[in-house]
Formats: C-alpha cells, structure tokens, sequence
C-alpha cells in the first residue's frame, strides 16, 4: 500500500489515502517478513530535489510528471504535482518514485493548464509525507503551492521571528518559510512581496510557485542550484512555458530550452506572457560545482555548459595530472562513465565496463539472514572478470565520502583477478560538508577531511590514489563567461556566513 496526501483535489476531502502499491518488494514477498536495510548507508552523496513547473498547457499534470520523470535521478524519496486551473488548487503527493506515485488514475484527478512538481530528497525537516513537496499553504495571499530545491542556512533565525509574529507552520520544511515570508509582507503586490520575502532568506534555492493563476520561478542570488526556462511552440495559440531544475526534462516534454533563470531573478508566467524582474543584485555567483562533477545528467545543460563536456574535460585533465602506466580505464558506473571515456581518449588505453550495475537495486533491499560480506556494494555492482583478469586497472569515480564502499570496488576488482588497481576521482578531496542542499557527512565523518591522500589510498587498499587539482576542475566547468563557482566541499570556504560549526569540527581520530 502506498500513502498519498491530496490537498484540494475535487470531490476528495484533504486527506492522506491508501493505494495498493509497493512496487519496491517482489509481489510475492509479504512485506512484514522482509528485512529492508539501506543500500550502502552513508557512503554515497545524495541527490536534492528536482523541480519542474508547466504554464499554459491542457494537460499540464501529465506534462509535470515527465519532467519529474526525467529528474528523478536528482531525488527518489518523495514526489508531487500541484495543479492550478484559474480557480482551484489541488496537490498530490507521495512517499516514492514519481512512477509509483503518479498512475493513470491519480494525474486524473489533476486537471488544470499550469502545474508544478518536486521530486525529493530530504535533506531538512524529516521525510515525513507532510514534508513532501509542492507544498500547499493557505495563506493571507491566497492559495500558494511551492517546490524547492536547495537549502536555507539562515532558517532559524527566521522561523523564530515567524512564529513571534503569528505564524503557524504546517510542516517542518524550510521552503514553508519563503510562503510565511510572502504571507508576512507588507508589499502591495504578490509579485512584490515574493520578491521582499526571497530578499530574506540566505543560501540555496531554486523554486518554482504557482498561484491559482500565475507561476513563478525563482533562483537565490549567488545561483546555488540550477534552473532553466523552455517554451513549447504552440502553433495554434499561446506557447506552452517550462521550468526544470535541469534541460533533460525538456528533451521528454519537447521543449525548447530558451535560457537559464538568472541568480537573482523572479520570473512571472501569466496569461499576458512572462515577465521578470531581479529582485537581488551584486552579489557573487556561486553555482554548485558539484552539480557538474556528480549531480546532474550528462544530457543537460547547467550554469551555461553540458555537464557531458565537463565531465569528459575532468577525465582528460585527470590523466594529465595523474597518469599511471596500466592496461585498461574502467568507470565505476553510473556516474564515473564520462570522465573515465574522457581518461582513456586522452591516455590512449582502452575503456571497458569491467563493473556492470545492477540498475533495478532500489533504496533498499531484501538483506538474507546470513550478512554476506560486502554484500551492499555486490549488490549493485558486479565485476566482468574477463575483462579484469591479470589486468593493471585504472578505476575512475567521482568522489570519495567515508572511503567504505571505495574499498569495497577496490576488492572486488582485485577479487576479480586484477593485477593493480589504480583508483582516480574526477574531483578534489572532499574536505568540508555542504549546506546548500547537498547530503554530505559532517567533516568528522569525511575520510579526506581528516586523512592525507597516502592515508586514504592505504585504507581502500588501492596501488595507488589521485584526486584532480582543484584549478583543473575549475577549467574543466569554464564556460568562457566567468562563471564562478562554490567550492567550498573541496575548500571549507563557504560563500554565505551561516553554517553549522558543529559539522565542521575535525574527526579527533584518524582512520
Ligand atoms: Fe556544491 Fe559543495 Fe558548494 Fe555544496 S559545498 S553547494 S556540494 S560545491
């Protein structure tokens, strides 16, 4: 059975209801004698959210659900769709993979020409269904649906002067503080006090919100996270305008990407067209770096540049920095392909997938009653020992966090019948955590932050270990248009003056 919260929807109460689904068990286990653990807990960096928002289209619900559809990798908690129709509002929302959550039945019960949806994964308030995005808040502004992706780091400060002055919070989400924001303003206009209540808070957000007629799409004035506009030419009327926290949502929806909300701006979508405005300037950029090492698919096009030809550049400057004699370059998948394709062009060694991922390994699995070694990281990888077998292996990931599941691939690739195995990480040591959105340990837990580079090779039992340069990945995003860049999970040098000093104390022990 699978729980969904409907908020506004016609002819049902607001409610959280039941339906049959649990798509992530085989149908022929009962779920109460399954053991269900996490998948390799605490050694991966998650993804955020995705966000998408549709104007001016007659099926605006379906066209939300395969933009969700397209990010899902960005977060696989939760999923919902708000849908506004010029009168009502209506919201559904879900704990699971927008597949699961969004059948036939339940986009019918969506109508309405504007839409936006979330796909989440938690990383303030708790995962409750409450929390699950849109969030739908009647305020004194009228009906507002928000989806946030990213993270407010001056958040209690906030909430406490809120709730001083009256507020009541529905959720313990931080995106419900820019709509108590709004509620609170004292601006004449909604436009006006969206942008007096984004102008208050600090650290990263890309939203998008709808009204009952109107959408907006927003990001923070640095440009933490991405967020771009597409249009679908309609030939027989006004043309269809989109949002997505990254273009691969607008390949599937046929849209044509038109250029990336500024950091800064507030776009309106209204019947009369779009409008915008920046509602904060001069302060400098600083776009997630990490968005184009690891988060975002090779098929978009984030803070100006495909993240493909990035990756492929990090591979390349990789080999350049750091290339070690050996007879095959073999990515550990999904994420390390295109740097590892971008390493073997520029070292001249032949790529091969020497790990194959098992792709239908869920967020959890069915653990067997005897704990099989490794047995996580077996589960969703798997060696081709052919392709290994008495071979000096070059290993490419895309990062290191705790250092438990590197040495888990650095085994199995030698248990493989390796004859060296060299692992090389397309970015430079993970040293700090993050704040803006990102699920990173704190620094105590971060193997680089407390270890030297020789100290981490020595743990994952790998011949030999390199990291790239922090300048060769910063060439490696250049636009040419000076885009800059957060680095501050590589630096410890945050762009914003809230952070959580309690993450950022030292490990007291080394590994
Ligand atoms: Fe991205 Fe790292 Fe900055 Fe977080 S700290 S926004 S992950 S670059």
């Amino acid at each position: 059975m699978m729980q969904l919260l409907f908020q506004g929807v016609d002819g049902v109460a607001d409610r959280t209801a039941e339906v049959r689904s649990c798509p992530s068990l085989p149908s022929t286990v009962p779920a109460d004698s399954c053991s269900l653990q996490p998948v390799e807990p605490g050694d991966t960096l998650h993804e955020e959210c995705g966000v998408v928002a549709v104007h001016g289209h007659p099926d605006a619900a379906r066209q939300a659900y395969l933009g969700l559809y397209a990010l899902q990798h960005r977060g696989q908690e939760s999923a919902g769709i708000a849908t506004a129709n010029g009168q009502h509002l209506s919201n559904i929302k879900g704990m699971g993979l927008v597949s699961e959550i969004f059948t036939e039945d339940v986009l019918h019960k969506l109508p309405g020409t504007m839409a936006i949806g979330h796909t989440r994964y938690s990383t303030t308030g708790d995962s409750a269904l409450l929390n699950a995005q849109p969030i739908r808040v009647d305020s004194t502004k009228g009906l507002i649906a928000i989806a946030h992706n990213g993270n407010l780091v001056n958040l209690g400060n906030v909430r406490e002067r809120l709730e001083r002055e009256g507020a009541y919070f529905q959720t313990t989400s931080d995106s419900e503080i820019i709509v108590q924001l709004i509620a609170h303003s004292g601006r004449h206009t909604l436009v006006d006090c969206i942008a007096d209540s984004l102008a208050q808070v600090e650290g990263a957000f890309s939203i998008v919100m709808m009204t009952r007629d109107r959408i907006f799409a927003a990001r923070d004035p640095r440009g933490f996270r991405p967020l771009s506009m597409g249009r679908i030419r309609n030939p027989n009327g006004p043309d269809t305008i989109v949002f997505a926290s990254e273009t691969c949502a607008f390949d599937l929806l046929r849209a044509e990407y038109e250029r990336d909300v500024l950091p800064g701006e507030l776009v309106m979508v209204t019947e009369d067209g779009v409008t915008s405005r920046q509602y904060a300037t001069g302060v400098p950029q600083s776009s997630c770096i990490f968005e184009h090492v690891y988060f975002a698919r090779p098929d978009s096009r984030i803070f100006g540049r495909w993240v493909q030809e990035s990756r492929d550049q990090m591979g390349r400057q990789l080999a350049r920095e750091s290339g070690v004699p050996a007879d095959v370059i073999v990515p550990v998948p999904d994420s390390g392909v295109t740097a590892a394709l971008g390493y073997a062009e520029e070292a001249r060694l032949p790529f091969r997938m020497g790990l194959i991922r098992n792709h239908y390994v869920g967020r959890t699995f069915i653990e067997p009653e005897q704990r099989v070694r490794d047995f996580g990281v077996r589960l969703k990888l798997n060696p081709v020992r052919n392709l290994l077998e008495g071979k000096r292996v070059v290993l490419i990931d895309d990062s290191i966090i705790r250092g438990t599941t590197s040495r888990k691939i650095v085994r199995m690739v030698r248990g493989a019948g390796a004859k060296e195995v060299h692992l090389r990480i397309s970015c430079p040591p993970t040293i700090s955590p993050c704040f803006y959105g990102v699920d990173t340990p704190s620094k105590r837990d971060l193997i680089a932050a407390n270890n030297s580079v020789e100290q981490i090779r020595h743990f994952i039992e790998a011949d030999s270990l390199a990291y790239l340069s922090l300048e060769g990945l910063l060439k490696c995003c250049d636009n040419g248009e000076s885009n800059r860049f957060c680095t501050a999970c590589y630096t410890g040098n945050y762009p914003t003056q809230w952070v959580d000093v309690d993450e950022i104390l030292p490990a007291t022990a080394n590994v």
